[in-house]
């Protein structure tokens, strides 16, 4: 198979932690990166991937609740998505595509009003609940450079701490070999992205 040209930046990847920029453009390169992303969330079994995720400094996400791309009517791509209105609070499992293996329960707003741009420029404004109400908000925390475990209990931190620390040896074993640039490469790589569409 061949490789995915968008991959997935595991836990502690520095641009997880990165601030995401309003998106200025969206150009044909960065619609092809879109596609891509979507790709990879259904190859990986996601429901939704955020920018960053792929080590992207853009204000941007995409979600399926359904997971299915066949599903095409439940495919959305939030440009520079914003979180207007919550309401109400609900508990639930999470996981995350960054964060392989880990999962835990995550307090969040039942009811979201969102808003954001699709890739035709339009502007969009959507009530949200259940699932979807959910992955908007963990996508939005992604691109405030905040994971779902941050949101643990306490007792839930301690949970998962192993199996953090063993994608924290892993990054450091990638580095070593030079598979994954240190941070001052990161931090260069995404400015210059950044003054390209922001
Ligand atoms: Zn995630």
């Amino acid at each position: 198979m061949e490789p995915f040209p968008v991959q997935v930046v595991r836990y502690p990847h520095p641009t997880l932690r990165h601030l995401s920029k309003p998106l200025k453009r969206v150009d044909t390169e960065l619609r092809k990166t879109i596609s891509e992303m979507l790709e990879v969330m259904y190859v990986e079994d996601g429901v939704g991937l955020a920018a960053n995720q792929v080590d992207l400094p853009y204000r941007l996400c995409v979600i399926n609740t359904t997971g299915d791309p066949q599903c095409k009517e439940m495919e959305y791509v939030f440009i520079n998505p914003v979180i207007t209105r919550r309401q109400g609070t609900a508990e639930a499992e999470e996981g995350c595509l960054s964060l392989p293996g880990i999962h835990g329960h995550v307090r969040r707003a039942e009811k979201v009003v969102v808003s954001a741009y699709n890739l035709k420029g339009e502007e969009m404004h959507l009530q949200l609940d259940g699932l979807f109400a959910r992955a908007i908000q963990h996508e939005c925390d992604h691109l405030e450079g905040v994971l779902f475990v941050d949101r643990l209990s306490d007792p839930g931190k301690l949970a998962v701490r192993d199996k953090m620390e063993e994608l924290e040896r892993a990054l450091t074993d990638e580095r070593r070999r030079g598979v994954v640039p240190d941070d001052q490469q990161v931090a260069q790589r995404l400015a210059e992205l950044e003054s390209l569409r922001t």
